[in-house]
């Protein structure tokens, strides 16, 4: 049978994701890669996560094992609802990782042909979720504020289902919205009766200055929130939660009956019972601080080994920084030679939905050791040298 024959149209628009496609050029062992964005494996708690599940297992065992609520634990979602300001647990549904968050809702929203407006660059997985459902992109210009009003206003004016952003240390280029450009966005959001979706895997991962409100607090009315436990505890529990009004959340939850039935139940047990005695708070405090650490090292690399007429953002969270090169210098050219220099990164062009940012790409921090953010920012320093030159010689 040949089943490309019966795939469904929408089909069409699954591709598959650039950031594999680097992961598959940097499997041969040697190859320093700053491309993926995995959280560090050794922040997470094995030992607790070990105590947790046994305590678990001890005590409520059978309920651990059995079906649960599509709505999720509702320990957890209490204990989520208190970490957020003006939140009850009946706004808040745990989800199969923050991913499914952006299936849901875009299940929920979208019809073929609907807008939807996205930084320029923005988060290749949200796009890769909202593809499926056949919608179309509005790019909606950024700076190293965020989202700029007057460019999302040209957005919604053309008619936008959804506004979607990642407010604290974007993926991928690091930035944090200004409060002034949250207030604007929310209250252009309010003036064009849009829905916004809040998309926050690294908002706990600030290591300087002070944090702003999150847009869902400046207009809780129309912005749904996405969290996650990938960044603070471990990705591979798959824990993270919607919030929005419950009215969003009815069909939501039919949704998800449909998809999965509930998120796994022992594993929200097990991110329940670490969390509620204070141990998330020294938990995230480790986290902080090792990321800070790491963005240090690669800020120095930068600075000693980038050549002339490169830019690059200043995260104050998160994992990525996002580098700029001069104008025609090609990204995505440029990655063949740096794998074969055994240095990669993420080019920059497939987290813009209309073929800008052929000069820019993307640095995870988190996993390299310090010896291989200075070998492979050396490495990756001189090939970008060798780049320039040659553009500049034509
Ligand atoms: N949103 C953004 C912006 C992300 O960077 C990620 C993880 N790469 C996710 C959502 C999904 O994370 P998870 O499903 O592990 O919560």
């Amino acid at each position: 049978m040949d089943f490309t024959r019966h795939f469904a149209k929408r089909t069409k628009n699954m591709k598959p994701s650039a950031i594999r496609e680097v992961l598959k050029l940097t499997q041969k062992s040697d190859i320093i890669s700053f491309a993926g964005g995995l959280p560090a494996p050794g922040l997470f708690p094995v030992d607790a996560i070990k105590q947790a599940a046994d305590t678990v297992l001890s005590t409520k065992g059978a309920a651990a094992l059995q079906y649960s609520t599509t709505e999720g634990y509702a320990p957890l979602r209490n204990y989520v609802a208190s970490r957020m300001q003006g939140v009850s647990a009946d706004n808040v549904q745990i989800t199969s990782g923050s991913q499914q968050g952006l299936d849901l809702v875009a299940k929920v929203l979208f019809d073929p042909g609907d807008y939807v407006a996205v930084g320029a660059p923005t988060y290749m997985g949200a796009l890769r979720a909202f593809d499926a459902y056949e919608v179309r992109y509005l790019s909606v210009d950024c700076d190293e504020q965020g989202m700029i009003p007057e460019s999302l206003e040209t957005a919604l004016k053309q008619g936008v289902k959804l506004i979607y952003v990642i407010p604290n240390f974007d993926n991928p280029t690091g930035v944090t919205m200004s409060l002034a450009r949250r207030e604007a966005l929310v209250s252009l959001a309010r003036q064009y009766q849009v829905p916004v979706y809040e998309d926050d895997p690294y908002g706990e991962l600030r290591f300087e200055g002070e944090s702003s409100p999150s847009l869902h607090a400046l207009a809780p009315e129309l912005v749904i929130y996405g969290g996650t436990f990938s960044k603070i505890m471990v990705p591979g529990f798959r824990l993270g939660w919607l919030i929005a009004q419950e009215a969003l959340l009815v069909p939501i939850v039919r949704a998800k009956q449909a998809a999965d039935l509930h998120t796994t139940i022992f594993n929200q047990m097990i991110a329940y019972e670490i969390s509620k005695d204070g141990f998330m708070e020294e938990q995230i405090k480790k986290v902080r601080h090792y990321y800070h650490q790491q963005r240090d090292l690669m800020l120095h690399a930068l600075e000693s080994y980038f050549p002339e007429g490169v830019h690059w953002t200043r995260p104050s969270g998160g994992m990525f920084l996002w580098v700029t090169l001069p104008a025609h210098v090609n990204a995505s050219e440029m990655v063949y030679d740096a794998v074969e220099q055994q240095v990669a990164y993420v080019p920059g062009e497939p987290f813009f939905t209309d073929g800008q940012g052929l000069n820019t790409f993307r640095l995870s921090y988190s996993v390299a050791t310090p010896e291989q953010i200075d070998v492979g920012m050396k490495r990756l320093g001189d090939v970008i040298a060798r780049h320039v030159r040659a553009v500049a010689a034509d």
